[in-house]
């Protein structure tokens, strides 16, 4: 009870952009891994970090030691995630759910392999790329790493996720399957309109405080994980391959969080070595941001603000959000010119 744990998916899409995905290196200081390992530190909280060691098929041994040496300094745990399109080389599937069980044997394989001979032991937890696993993953998961933590299920994203809801029976709190232990990656219903509903995930730089806050009122002490990515702290721009710097709103936002969970008698913890009960949906926790007209309202703005910060890292959102101003800008201007003629 009264845990959080935070989770890091460690990860590079692109490795001309290094930098911008793990580092954010920028005179002298650091704004992405050494940055979430220093505020770590600073708050004295872990931090399970999940490596993609699939990228080693890819970038090599060397590139993905630099990673794992640097959380080492820092004594965090350190997991397999596992994208598996790395190890593929196939672009056009970047879903486990897309391989058929012998191709899903082998690329689990793989990435035990590469895990094993860095780490030197097994993996204690386990997140697959893009959290695309099915019914096959787990009975592989099961065989090939019995009785480990896994973060891979999040309930209510059907199009990335095949596990359903019904199959696990949780939405946000442990579950079992064979000898797995499930712990789901914590969501909430951000958007909620004539039935349409958005699911988002308990993240660093998604989920507003307020928001927070409300989750953690109707967690009531259940655990939960919140999670985040390498590049959180990273400010960058899909326009540029060089640019980084700090990204303060997602900072301010992270250290917002730490705050609100002291506050609401939670601590952080790491998964490795953790000890939980499985259970069921009797205990879950589903919280819905938009269950009134007044929060409903609110979710319209919450979410305008959540995508407009994609407009920085995705051309789609830039042209968007570049639409939308310019309209406002001629309506203003047309008002104006109505007004003094
Ligand atoms: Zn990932």
């Amino acid at each position: 009870m009264n845990k959080i744990f935070l989770t890091v998916d460690t990860e590079c899409h692109d490795i001309r952009k290094e930098n911008q995905y793990i580092w954010g290196k920028k005179n002298g200081r650091e704004y992405g891994i050494g940055r979430i390992l220093e505020l770590g530190k600073q708050y004295e909280i872990p931090v399970n970090f999940f490596v993609d060691f699939a990228e080693e098929r890819r970038y090599g041994r060397e590139y993905i030691q630099r990673i794992i040496d640097k959380i080492k300094q820092y004594n965090q745990p350190i997991f397999l995630h596992l994208h598996p399109n790395f190890i593929s080389g196939d672009e056009s599937r970047t879903f486990l759910w897309e391989y058929d069980k012998e191709e899903q044997e082998f690329l689990l394989q793989e990435g035990i392999g590469i895990y094993t001979e860095i780490m030197g032991k097994s993996p204690a937890a386990f997140r697959a790329g893009r959290y695309g696993v099915d019914k096959n993953t787990y009975d592989l998961i099961d065989e090939l790493m019995p009785d480990i933590v896994e973060l891979s299920y999040t309930g209510g994203y059907d199009k990335m996720c095949h596990i359903q809801c019904e199959f696990v029976n949780t939405v946000n709190h442990y579950s079992k399957y064979k000898s797995l232990k499930i712990m789901p990656n914590s969501n909430y219903v951000a958007l909620d309109f004539f039935g349409k509903r958005k699911t988002v995930g308990i993240d660093t730089s998604e989920m507003s405080l307020i928001e927070f806050k409300e989750f953690l009122e109707e967690a009531d002490g259940k655990d939960f994980v919140l999670t985040m990515h390498s590049w959180n702290f990273i400010d960058r721009y899909f326009w540029s391959e060089t640019h980084v710097g700090n990204h303060r709103t997602n900072e301010r936002l992270f250290r917002g969080m730490v705050d609100l969970a002291k506050k609401y008698c939670y601590s952080f913890a790491s998964i490795e070595g953790y000890d939980f009960d499985a259970e069921g949906a009797d205990s879950d926790i589903k919280y819905n941001a938009c269950d009134t007209v007044g929060k409903k309202i609110r979710s319209l703005f919450l979410n305008f603000w959540r995508f407009q910060q994609m407009a920085k890292v995705s051309k789609k959102y830039l042209i968007i959000y570049g639409f939308f101003y310019s309209c406002v800008i001629i309506v203003v201007i047309g008002a104006g010119i109505k007004a003094l003629s």
